[in-house]
């Protein structure tokens, strides 16, 4: 038995990726898990990966940035497990890598709404069954560029900061009800996402590596090991924080 056996986990963005590792971590250690993804083929081939070694996974299709799949989604999920106790709101993108005077308005449009309005309302319909079950925790994906900005990136950092407010600011009401909020902010992860950026810019990744205080960019389990902890009861008195799991970068 693991530390989430008997619990449910919902987890978005988990075709690839940091969603990926964690809906597998989380089913290692005992969670029957909701693996959401706007991409339908994905969340079925994790799921028949998971069910292979032996977990409860569930696929959901669903875009977060639009209320009507958020609120199917969970409610297919609770139908499926009986309650929602760990929700990881994993899902964003980048758009793209540019100045801001380069970078259309529809990116800037369509990155808000996947990051921050996805964000809200997964937060918003996961607390709104939360409090009707009793408790739960909750995990935004933020990210070092909560804490610091990126040259290219306005309209993504700008989303991950907006991430930090909702998420403390949700912290703060539901504190008091067994629910608690936090945010986990990793620095240079070797995803998908990664590889686009890389793919900009080949010549990038020595210099990356070199801005790196422990030498080395991070891996997706190294992020799904602490939004594991975050939504544990070893975390039972964490409430509106904001985990760094970035090799140090913020720390310069
Ligand atoms: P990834 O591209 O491997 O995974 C992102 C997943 O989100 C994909 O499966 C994609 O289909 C899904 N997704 C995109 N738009 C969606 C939508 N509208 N609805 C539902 N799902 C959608 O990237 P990743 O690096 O694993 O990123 C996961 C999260 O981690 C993102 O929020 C990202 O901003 C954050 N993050 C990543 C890094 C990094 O260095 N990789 C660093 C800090 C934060």
């Amino acid at each position: 038995a693991g530390r989430f056996t008997g619990k449910a986990a919902f987890i978005t963005g988990a075709a690839s990726g940091i969603g990926a590792a964690t809906a597998q971590a989380f089913a290692a250690e005992g969670a029957k898990v909701a693996v959401v993804d706007i991409d339908a083929k994905g969340v079925e081939s994790l799921v028949e990966r998971i069910q292979k070694s032996g977990g409860a996974a569930l696929a959901i299709q669903a875009d977060v940035s639009k209320s009507a799949d958020v609120q199917h989604a969970i409610s297919a999920a609770v139908a499926e497990f009986g309650s929602l106790d760990c929700a990881f709101n994993n899902a964003g993108l980048e758009g793209v890598i540019a100045p801001i005077i380069d970078v259309d308005d529809d990116i800037f449009d369509y990155v808000t709404a996947v990051n921050f309005r996805g964000a809200w309302l997964c937060t918003k319909y996961q607390v709104r069954q939360m409090l009707r079950q009793g408790g739960g925790s909750i995990v935004n994906m933020a990210s070092a560029m909560s804490r610091v900005g990126g040259a290219g990136l306005a309209h993504y950092a700008g989303t991950k900061h907006a991430v930090l407010g909702l998420t403390r600011s949700v912290a703060l009401e539901v504190a008091n009800q067994n629910i608690r909020v936090n945010a986990v902010l990793p620095g240079i992860i070797r995803t998908a996402m990664f590889e686009r950026s890389v793919a900009q810019n080949p010549g990038a990744i020595d210099d990356i590596i070199a801005g790196e205080p422990i030498g080395r960019t991070g891996s997706p389990e190294e992020v799904a090991k602490a939004v594991l902890w975050l939504s544990s009861d070893e975390a039972s008195f964490v409430v509106g924080s904001d985990l760094l799991v970035d090799g140090g970068y913020c720390a310069q």
